[in-house]
């Protein structure tokens, strides 16, 4: 690390440029990256042209991530033949995947580093190795711990990240994160707390916890706790702000966890739950564990238990063996449930994964004019739920600031997760402002805030 960091004092400049391609997790391994670069002695750069180290931290769920991601990697090679000292990394889910990492290393020789999303901590000898040694690192073991106490570099604004899981032990048969995560794991609840405590004393007014399956928190410690005990944990930390959770298996989402939810004060009143599909016999091939009717119950308990929720949900369209029936099955489930917030994907296969080796009748273009209908559908619903939200008063946290037309905006979440933009000044950043519902766009509810 001194060596690093006395070579970066000498050098005129010595600037970093790190960029998250995936989920949140993803952004989360970035603020560690770049606290560790930071402690090198680098400094945030404005561009890739502008900087000493690039590191892209990609993702490897769907094609069209990673397409993009090779496409960005290839334009960096002028970049190294101006200034050859240059160090270009590659990392995250995608590095990960079976024989990804040797094809990098053929198909883009000038990249220094690649390792994979378990090794973030290795990254001052990696980078030791690079600038001493001149040697190029391709390091790609899942190791399965937890390292904590690594420095971490937030995005500076209103909302703080915080994993309290790593890994994933489903094996959906078309996700490739079991493969490139590794094992599922659990942070310490004191840890995770201290963590939160930490976020709120430097003026965090959100805390979005994170796992590949949040519900399914606690397996493996020591101490019991779950996930519905963590959240009461954190409930009663003092402080004013609030708590989101990103993703809920619907198979471990417990009454128990519901219950908490509808109980407490500071954690949102909103769910992301995937359904992925409306269809039994795709749900199994997909080995989600759950059937239509399970899911249809857990959502009344929830609408019962948290009057006004907000619901979320991931789909898959064109999994294989998924025909019209299917897909159909799917539309209706959409329509029955009206989900505040949904992602749709086509999907995409994986290698590696189980359903890679399904066959897969349907052709490309009905799979695409699947999604076209289902999108259209969940317009509509977005326009109703939105309408539903007019007149009522919400207390909005404003993340963002814009002044387009000579108008100061602002755009923040309410409670419920919608997304809320109402006239303001700058200042009103990271406050809590109630806002009155007046209008929608097809992003956001349209609000005015209230005059005390
Ligand atoms: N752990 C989370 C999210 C995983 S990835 C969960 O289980 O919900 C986010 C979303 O990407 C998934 O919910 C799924 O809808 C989508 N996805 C994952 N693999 C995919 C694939 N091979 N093709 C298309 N979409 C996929
Ligand atoms: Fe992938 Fe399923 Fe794990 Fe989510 S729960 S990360 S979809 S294997």
């Amino acid at each position: 690390m001194e060596a690093i960091r006395n070579r970066n004092e000498q050098r005129a400049r010595a600037n970093y440029f790190v960029h998250s391609y995936g989920c949140k997790q993803n952004v989360a391994d970035c603020e560690r990256i770049r606290g560790i670069l930071e402690l090198l002695g680098f400094k945030q750069g404005t561009s890739t042209e502008k900087s000493d180290i690039i590191i892209y931290n990609t993702c490897g769920v769907r094609r069209t991530a990673t397409d993009r991601v090779l496409g960005n990697i290839g334009a960096l090679k002028k970049l190294k033949i101006k200034n050859p000292e240059l160090i270009i990394g590659v990392c995250g889910c995608m590095v990960e995947q079976e024989g990804v990492a040797d094809y990098l290393a053929r198909r883009f020789p000038f990249v220094d580093l690649i390792f994979g999303t378990n090794l973030i901590h290795h990254l001052p000898r990696f980078l030791y190795e690079v600038s001493f040694g001149a040697r190029k690192i391709r390091e790609t073991k899942l190791d399965d711990g937890i390292v904590e106490g690594l420095p971490i570099s937030r995005e500076a604004g209103v909302v703080g990240l915080v994993p309290i899981t790593y890994g994933c032990d489903n094996f959906c048969s078309y996700c490739v994160v079991p493969y490139v995560r590794g094992r599922e794991r659990s942070r310490e609840p004191e840890v995770i707390l201290n963590e939160i405590r930490d976020l709120v004393a430097q003026g965090y007014k959100e805390i979005t916890l994170l796992g590949q399956n949040v519900n399914s928190y606690g397996k493996g410690l020591a101490c019991k706790v779950n996930f519905a005990e963590l959240l009461a944990k954190i409930d009663s930390l003092p402080g004013r702000f609030r708590v989101r959770f990103l993703t809920s298996h619907p198979k471990d989402c417990s009454k128990e966890l519901i219950d908490t939810i509808a109980g407490s004060e500071k954690i949102c009143k909103q769910i992301h739950l995937p359904v992925q599909s409306g269809s039994d016999d795709v749900l199994r091939l997909m080995n989600r564990g759950y059937t239509r009717e399970q899911y249809l119950d857990l959502v009344r308990y929830l609408k019962e238990k948290i009057p006004g929720v907000s619901l979320g949900s991931d789909i898959i369209v064109g999994f294989p063996g998924e025909g019209e029936r299917e897909f159909l099955q799917t539309l209706s489930l959409v329509k029955e449930i009206k989900f505040n917030l949904l992602f749709t994907f086509v999907y995409s296969p994986r290698k590696g994964t189980r359903a890679a080796d399904m066959p897969d009748a349907t052709p490309k273009e009905e799979k695409k004019a699947w999604l076209g209908r289902l999108l259209k559908e969940q317009e509509l619903i977005s326009d109703e739920q939105n309408a539903k939200q007019c007149g009522k008063v919400k207390v909005v946290l404003p993340e963002r600031f814009t002044e387009t037309a000579g108008k100061s905006v602002l755009l923040g979440k309410c409670g419920n997760g919608f997304l809320v933009e109402f006239e303001g000044e700058r200042g009103l950043i990271g406050e809590f402002v109630e806002v009155k519902i007046v209008g929608a766009t097809r992003r956001s509810l349209v609000g005015e805030r209230m005059t005390k």
